[in-house]
């Protein structure tokens, strides 16, 4: 069955269209054109302290980044283990070995007490870890603050998956740009889109020349074809980027269309027991990409399996969280730290419909759901 409300749609009322239809104008719809030039000098602008490389996918871009960081066979890299596995697979890619991390119960990223704790068993057993990968999960910054203090005090790079979280702000800075090198997604289901794409931001000037140097297979400036290094086909073509660029002109509307929905949800949920959000910190403000919800089973009387079928049985899509990926067959055999916290968000999480032109409608309608599956158990 066709779902009737899906759970996070692009929305095009920009330029779309006619840049799309200028880039095809132009003759140039593969790796160069104008657009992949406005796209990078459109997203840099915005971050006003940060350069931008823009790819064809965020996993590529993260790919790149842990290139850029030198990671090399029989490396390990700390992860957040709630995320998508994107965050990881590269790591996996470089011949190098995840170390996964548990998440705290505030904004269900990765936990920094749990973090020194890694760093510091992996030191014991005679190897400092390369990186440290976080991820803003459905938006929601992480810890920065603790997180950037322990990643200055064991000298050990941030690499900030920022995939979901383009929009969002950490003490009023865009997330993305905390760690050495950030990345960002463009992908159909993201808050914004360039149909795929990516995008590797930096503050050094050097990087960013070299993670562009490196997207376009490693081809020197000779008449000839001439490569030095191992380079990677990962660039963004035109055609998307004119996409890119006129959604990132849409990203604050989008931002507020998306935080709006969420807040609908907080004060249509406010007093049903057993229901709760994800919390931004006073430091923090996410783009609510998704909104999302943890059913305690207790109090509520239904599971969010159970939820997730009658939103189905509506047409109303809706998505469980991201399964952590120390408990993913692919990650079998590798080294955890932390205890069950994701493994219980997982277990009760649900994501709900967060399109930006969601309709108060479709939304009274979904919490209506949430009333009847509550009057069901108590019947
Ligand atoms: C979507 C996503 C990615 C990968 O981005 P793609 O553009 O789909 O390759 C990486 N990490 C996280 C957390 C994501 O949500």
């Amino acid at each position: 069955m066709v779902s009737k409300t899906p759970l996070s749609l692009p929305v095009f009322n920009g330029n779309e269209n006619l840049y799309t239809q200028q880039a095809i104008a132009s003759g140039q719809i593969a790796t160069s054109g104008k657009f992949i030039n406005r796209f990078e000098v459109k997203l840099s602008k915005r971050l006003k302290t940060h350069e931008s490389v823009a790819l064809n996918s965020g996993t590529s871009a993260l790919h790149l980044a842990m290139v850029l960081f030198g990671i090399e066979p029989g490396d390990e890299v700390i992860c957040q283990s709630f995320t998508f596995c994107a965050s990881a697979n590269p790591i996996v890619y470089l011949g190098a070995k995840p170390i996964f991390v548990d998440s705290e119960k505030d904004t269900w990223n990765i936990c920094p007490d749990l973090l020194e704790d890694t760093i510091l068993s992996r030191i014991a057993k005679g190897k400092k870890p390369k990186a440290i990968v976080l991820v803003h999960l459905f938006g929601m910054p992480a810890k920065m603050k603790e997180i950037l203090d322990i990643s200055t005090k064991y000298n050990i790079p941030v690499l900030e998956d920022a995939a979901e979280a383009i929009g969002s702000k950490y003490q009023d800075r865009d997330c993305g740009t905390f760690g050495q090198i950030g990345v960002y997604s463009f992908n159909g289901n993201k808050i914004i889109t360039a149909g795929g794409g990516g995008a590797l931001i930096s503050n050094d000037t050097s990087v960013i020349q070299h993670a562009r140097h490196l997207s376009t297979q490693a081809r020197e400036d000779l008449p000839f074809y001439h490569h030095l290094e191992i380079g990677y086909n990962y660039k963004m073509n035109n055609l998307s980027a004119a996409v890119g660029l006129a959604q990132l002109e849409q990203l604050d509307n989008c931002v507020k269309s998306r935080r709006a929905v969420n807040q609908r949800y907080r004060t249509m949920l406010k007093d049903f027991p057993g229901i709760n959000f994800q919390t931004e910190s006073i430091e923090s403000k996410s783009n609510y990409w998704l909104t999302t919800i943890l059913v305690d089973q207790e109090k509520t009387g239904f599971s969010n399996k159970q939820l997730k079928q009658a939103l189905s049985n509506r047409g109303i899509e809706s998505r469980y969280l991201w399964k952590p990926l120390h408990t993913q067959p692919i990650f079998n055999n590798t080294a955890y730290y932390g205890g069950n916290m994701s493994e219980k968000l997982f277990a009760k999480g649900l994501c709900l419909p967060s399109s930006a032109n969601l309709t108060l409608q479709n939304q009274e309608m979904i919490v209506e759901v949430i009333h009847e599956e509550l009057s069901k158990t108590f019947k």
